[in-house]
């Protein structure tokens, strides 16, 4: 089973400490953006920090090729803003010199254009980056105001569009808030099959979701604690079709108690053991509490 999570990657220990995080859960697999998520601020990578990041996978098994950088997810190449076009490049660039082949991208967002056109910025935004080692995935996304990749067929154009190879990243909250019945996996994995292709998927976003099916909202909740629930998440995860792709829990801190606002404790030590076990513990939550008070 390779399964993980996000784990953050620090200024002073990059590579090394993100791999100490994913090993401290442990995950066979991680995923990580190289600064904040919310912004484009970026450091140079530190040499010597992913050659020992790179020993202790090695050591432990982690293969660098199951490993995903996760874009800044205000990068919007349905716009014709050149600096996204910039950065990426410059994303890219980290991205290889870190050893890392994955790079999941959120397609982009349409905002005043009509669908047509944001998708066709998104193609000769990325015909303009090129082809690199690195292969960007296509979030699948849960058409949240105007984002773009709310469906196959969007994301099939997008493919179809730029002349190099991409692959897809599929978000399990992102499809049911598009839409996509969870219920009936095997359905939803023949229509990607059909519209997209099943080898251009390279990676799985393992998250239960807050909101029904079609609400659009991508609102992430703990595996088993949502609407998907904890059968249909085991389901997905153990997909014979999908053994060898990398499943990364992108689910929610969890609060010091019931009246807390702040997430502060990381549940994918405790998410990742309950997978394994394919048994539901509705004293999850507690359990998480108790390790990290
Ligand atoms: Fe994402
Ligand atoms: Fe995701
Ligand atoms: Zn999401």
């Amino acid at each position: 089973m390779i399964i993980g999570s996000h784990v953050s990657f620090k200024k002073d220990t990059q590579l090394l400490g993100s791999v100490e995080e994913a090993l401290s859960y442990g995950s066979t697999t991680f995923m990580f953006y190289t600064g904040a998520p919310q912004n484009t601020n970026r450091q140079k990578i530190d040499i010597k920090l992913t050659e020992k990041g790179k020993k202790m996978m090695i050591d432990n098994n982690i293969n660098i090729d199951n490993v995903v950088v996760h874009a800044p997810y205000i990068i919007n190449l349905a716009s014709t803003n050149e600096f996204a076009v910039i950065f990426l490049k410059e994303e890219l660039k980290r991205v290889e010199q870190l050893g890392i082949n994955k790079l999941v991208l959120h397609p982009g967002n349409s905002v005043k254009l009509s669908v047509q056109e944001g998708i066709k910025n998104i193609i000769d935004n990325l015909n303009k980056i090129g082809p690199s080692k690195v292969t960007i995935l296509l979030e699948t996304m849960a058409g949240k105001g105007t984002e773009l990749g709310k469906n196959f067929y969007e994301i099939k154009q997008i493919i179809d569009g730029v002349n190099y190879e991409l692959g897809v990243c599929l978000d399990t909250c992102h499809i049911n808030d598009a839409g996509y019945d969870l219920n009936n996996f095997d359905q939803v994995l023949k229509e990607f099959n059909e519209i997209i292709g099943l080898k251009y998927l390279k990676c799985i976003h393992i998250n239960d979701s807050k909101n029904p099916i079609a609400s659009h909202k991508d609102r992430h909740e703990n595996i088993g604690f949502g609407v998907i629930g904890f059968e249909n998440m085991i389901n997905i995860i153990y997909h014979e079709k999908l053994k060898n792709i990398p499943k990364i829990l992108e689910t929610p801190y969890i609060t010091n108690d019931d009246n807390s606002k702040e997430r502060i404790y990381p549940p994918y030590k405790f998410e990742i053991q309950m997978i394994l076990n394919k048994t539901f513990d509705n004293d999850l939550i507690k359990k998480i509490r108790e390790f990290y008070k």
